[in-house]
């Protein structure tokens, strides 16, 4: 047994809730059961080692138990210690993988067990953020010779691949597993969608009828996120610095202007840009009291934290996961789970439905590097359109839907220049 994790008696609840998302992952499911059938020799993943860093939850447990069933030797960490949850944790340790998170651990102790995850040597490296892929490029660059590939879970983490590419000094092949049509259209837009939401309902218990909403950028994840606040009967605000995406709010429906026009109108605002400092102090000072801020992108630099803890007279836990920061003059502005990814720090992420499709991506690059390293470049690869193609279709065959199918007359009328 090799294991760092909070308690192993935790395992049965972890086991329960695994089960849970077994259910509702169709397409894992079925990748399990064919490999897992397979003598272990004719396994396509046999003496491969797996170094997993993405939110150690159930869903992430059965992409693990997958890999595994696939013939992968497994060493698994968390992306984000408020992400780990200690149960799931359990569970995979008491089934003999090597784990190492806990959840709400100290950021040394964080980066401590990406190492640990890492002297696995691995073949193969998952990631979510780029943790490990900077751990193998800096402190741990030792344990980087064996690495035949990896592959990238969230916008962010590709964004920093990229840069490292573009110096030269990526040294293994990358697959952007988030660039597929069935990651970002699904998980970035109704997975985020639905659970920054579900997050601010079950953490504030307020209505969201009759609240003015502000989201700062309109990619794939504001987009869902403005979409469902709408339903729910929000006034929706959209900021941007895209004014292609700017027009395209605008065509939804929604209102657009600056941030600092949006400040007095918002009663919540939840950012998912990706970038730093798109609310700032100079933004709160404008605010409505009691307004929430959340965030849902990827690092907690989208709201000025920093700038609000200083300037702050006193703060206080208004409710689990939300701080009561007082200003002088009186004022509050809550914050929702430390300016962290509001729907992963402070509820359970994607629904299992939405992490079958991510995961399943991740799964079958995880098969394409192992069956091309050796002729892939040192650099940031697309998913390829098959394996694309082919989730979308058991996507649609777990839900019994069939569509239509190109004619061979179609298929040359599209493919033909003449009338
Ligand atoms: P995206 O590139 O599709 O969208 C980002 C948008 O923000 C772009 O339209 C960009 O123009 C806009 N933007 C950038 N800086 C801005 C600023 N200062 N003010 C206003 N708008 C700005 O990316 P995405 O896939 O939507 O991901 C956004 C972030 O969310 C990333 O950090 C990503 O890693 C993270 N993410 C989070 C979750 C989650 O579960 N919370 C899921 C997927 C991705
Ligand atoms: N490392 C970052 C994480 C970025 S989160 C951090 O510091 O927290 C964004 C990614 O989380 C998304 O791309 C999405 O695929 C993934 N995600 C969302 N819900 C999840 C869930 N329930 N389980 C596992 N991963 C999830």
């Amino acid at each position: 047994m090799d294991y760092e994790i909070r308690d192993i008696n935790l395992a049965p609840s972890g086991r329960q809730r695994i089960e849970w998302v077994r259910h509702n992952m169709p397409l894992l499911t079925g990748l399990k059961e064919k490999y897992g059938s397979l003598p272990e020799g004719e396994k396509p993943l046999a003496g491969v080692r797996i170094s997993l860093s993405i939110h150690l939850e159930p869903k992430t447990a059965y992409l693990c138990e997958t890999l595994a069933a696939a013939g992968a030797a497994m060493s698994v960490t968390g992306c984000n210690p408020l992400s780990t949850q200690d149960d799931t944790a359990a569970a995979l340790a008491a089934s003999g993988m090597r784990v190492y998170a806990v959840h709400g651990e100290s950021e040394e102790d964080y980066f401590r067990h990406i190492e640990m995850a890492l002297e696995h040597r691995p073949h193969i490296v998952i990631d979510d953020g780029g943790d490990l892929a900077a751990c193998l490029h800096g402190k741990r660059a030792d344990l980087a010779c064996e690495v035949r590939g990896g592959g990238e879970e969230t916008t962010t983490g590709i964004i920093r691949l990229k840069a490292l590419a573009a110096d030269g000094r990526l040294k293994y092949p990358v697959v952007a597993v988030n660039d597929a049509r069935c990651k970002h259209l699904f998980d970035n837009r109704y997975g985020t969608g639905q659970s920054v939401w579900d997050s601010i309902l079950r953490n504030t218990n307020l209505i969201i009828a009759s609240k003015t909403v502000v989201v700062a950028g309109y990619g794939w994840c504001g987009r869902g996120i403005a979409m469902r606040a709408s339903a729910l009967g929000a006034s929706v605000i959209v900021t941007e610095i895209d004014p292609v995406k700017a027009i395209e709010a605008r065509m939804d429906g929604y209102q657009v202007m600056t941030m600092r026009e949006a400040a007095p109108l918002g009663d919540i605002f939840v950012a998912a840009t990706g970038c730093k400092d798109v609310i700032t102090l100079e933004h709160m000072v404008l605010m409505k009291d009691r307004v929430i801020l959340a965030n849902a992108g990827h690092f907690n630099v989208e709201i000025d934290m920093a700038g609000l803890g200083e300037r702050a007279e006193r703060t206080y836990e208004a409710r689990a996961n939300i701080t009561a920061y007082v200003m002088s003059g009186g004022k509050t502005v809550h914050v929702m789970a430390e300016g962290r990814l509001v729907n992963i720090a402070a509820a359970d992420g994607h629904p299992a439905e939405i992490m079958d499709m991510s995961f399943a991506v991740q799964f079958m690059s995880a098969l394409y590097i192992q069956q091309n390293y050796k002729s892939l470049p040192k650099d940031v690869i697309d998913v390829s359109a098959e394996i694309d193609t082919m989730i979308a279709e058991q996507k649609l065959a777990a839900w019994g839907v069939e569509i239509d199918r190109l004619t061979p007359a179609q298929q040359h009328y599209l493919s033909s220049w003449e009338l």
